[in-house]
């Protein structure tokens, strides 16, 4: 079974540039893994001999215009379940903002494995712009640039170290 590696995180912060570096073949639909559906964002990429899935949601964005900020959307949550690890994205650009907080808490909440990951930090120095996202409670983040690619080697690496 290739673990499933899912994407969260609020609008724009690089889910899909992430999803589009981590997948060769978009929008595969897996099959051989039960309770998948189409109305995700499904993928699948492989590091050397090892493969993997990955799910892009895009289920918190309907929260902003809805203002249900209290509420994750349903097939967020479905593919939250289903995750082996959650990649939970912000943005080193735009730094913490109370929607990563709130994220941050749902997931936690959760009890799934979670890797913080610090989008947008091409050109940035990588201490400097993680340091103010450590008080998410969520460990070191990995600092990585999806537009750039730069360290989303790294972070698969990671990700995919106990599979
Ligand atoms: P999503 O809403 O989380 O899926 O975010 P998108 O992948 O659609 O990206 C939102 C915006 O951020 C787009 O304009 C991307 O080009 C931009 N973006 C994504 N990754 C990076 C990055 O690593 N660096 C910079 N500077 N911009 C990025
Ligand atoms: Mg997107």
């Amino acid at each position: 079974m290739k673990p499933a590696l899912v994407l969260v995180g609020r609008p724009n912060v690089g889910k899909s540039t992430l999803f589009n570096r981590l997948t060769r073949s978009r929008d595969a639909i897996v099959a051989d893994i039960p309770g998948l559906t189409r109305d995700r964002h499904y993928g699948q990429g492989r590091l050397g001999d090892k493969p993997y899935l990955v799910v892009d949601t895009g289920g918190f964005e309907p929260m902003v215009t809805e203002g249900i900020l209290h509420k994750m959307a349903e097939q967020t949550r479905q593919a939250i379940d289903e995750a082996d690890m959650v990649l939970f994205i912000v943005d080193g650009r735009t730094g913490l903002t109370p929607h990563d907080k709130i994220i941050a808490g749902q997931l936690r909440k959760t009890g799934r494995k979670i890797i913080l990951v610090v989008n947008k930090t091409e050109g940035m120095t990588s201490s400097a712009v993680t340091a103010e996202f450590h008080e998410l409670g969520l460990g070191d983040p990995c600092a990585i640039s999806a537009a750039h690619g730069d360290n989303v080697n790294d972070l698969v690496e990671l990700a995919l170290a106990n599979f």
